[in-house]
């Protein structure tokens, strides 16, 4: 087995929406539950050590996309309140709190504390967030949540907000959808780089990376993102992107979801390993073996059903085994180069 410390999942948004139901978020992470993808019981079974885990407020669920033609485009989500959003970000980050105090999972700000949790057996949660409509402009709020464990964030999620603009999910599409950063994105992304958080690129336009390319003196990081010369898709990465990412000394992690692995975009569990691979291999390419890891999207997509959930975290180990990687590479492609580069972003 390959342990997997993973770049992108929502299981704390789900946990939240427990919480909102007035169940048992903490119960629900140590014991288990049949549906979603990530607790304790299914990630110890799938060696899925630990994981950047988003603070993330949903949007309104709108119609599922119609595929007609072999194509979707689905409007821009709705921007989001600050108060609203700060409420349930605020939730989020006090649940992850508790699972710590509670020795169900450890909050974990360096990365020697993500192994000693790692060696403890411990599941070592690192607090993101994706998208900032809970912050102010002034970034009052950010130094708050940084206080309270934030070591990375996404400027924005696929929606527009004081920051800055995301993709709207499109297939087939260009990352290159609209503007970039705003004045207080700029300022957001210059404060990440003086406290040590990761800036996370997936879900911001083309124009938005390249801002934060130009602003930023940390790795080039996309914690949830695949290939556009592969599957086309707005939240995928070009290769000039890649090339941008690896020049930086940063990384992609990859991510499970199946209309972002499948050549025809499509929204099935149907999606084989195979697809997954494939991904990867280019990545490896233009990367390098050292710029690869792993961003599930775990409680936030459709995930192949060979996999299914943290339970069956080897399946891809196995395939990526089966294509031909050795045990060393495995191990930067599952957690050592998630751990290199939070390691120079939290300027250990
Ligand atoms: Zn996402």
């Amino acid at each position: 087995m390959q342990p997997v410390f993973d770049g992108h999942n929502d299981v704390l948004m789900r946990l939240w929406e427990t919480a909102m139901r007035g169940g048992d978020p903490i119960a629900e992470f140590r014991d288990g539950i049949a549906t979603g993808h990530i607790d304790g019981p299914r990630a110890r079974a799938g060696g899925l050590v630990g994981g950047l885990c988003a603070i993330f407020v949903p949007s309104p669920q709108g119609p599922r996309p119609s595929f007609e033609g072999g194509a979707y485009s689905s409007p821009l989500a709705a921007p989001v309140d600050q108060p609203a959003a700060l409420a349930a970000a605020i939730a989020m980050a006090g649940i992850a709190r508790r699972l710590d105090r509670e020795g169900v999972w450890r909050l974990c700000t360096s990365t020697a504390a993500i192994h000693e949790a790692i060696d403890a057996g411990v599941f070592a949660a690192v607090l993101h967030m994706e998208g900032c409509e809970a912050l102010d402009a002034d970034l009052y709020a950010l130094d708050a949540f940084h206080a309270a464990g934030l070591r990375s964030l996404g400027p924005v999620w696929s929606r527009p907000n004081i920051f800055g603009h995301g993709v709207p999910f499109a297939y087939p599409s260009s990352p290159d959808t609209g503007p970039g950063l705003t004045e207080a994105g700029v300022r957001l992304v210059k404060a990440c780089n003086r406290l040590g958080i990761l800036v996370d690129l997936s879900h911001i336009t083309e124009q938005g990376f390249w801002d934060v390319a130009e602003i930023s003196e940390m790795p080039l990081v996309a914690t949830h993102s695949n290939v556009h010369a592969i599957t086309p898709v707005s939240r995928n990465l070009t290769d000039r992107q890649l090339a941008a990412i690896r020049a930086s000394g940063g990384m992609v992690g990859l991510n499970y979801a199946a209309s972002f692995l499948r050549p025809d975009g499509r929204d099935s569990a149907a999606t084989p390993l195979t697809d997954m691979v494939r991904h990867v291999e280019h990545l490896v390419e233009h990367l390098g073996i050292d710029g690869v890891g792993l961003g599930s999207d775990y409680d936030g997509a459709t995930i192949p059903a060979e996999i299914g959930d943290a339970a069956g975290q080897q399946a891809l180990v196995g395939a990526l085994r089966q294509a031909g990687y050795g045990e060393a590479d495995l191990a930067k492609l599952c957690r050592d180069n998630w751990l290199r580069v939070l390691a120079t972003t939290w300027r250990e």
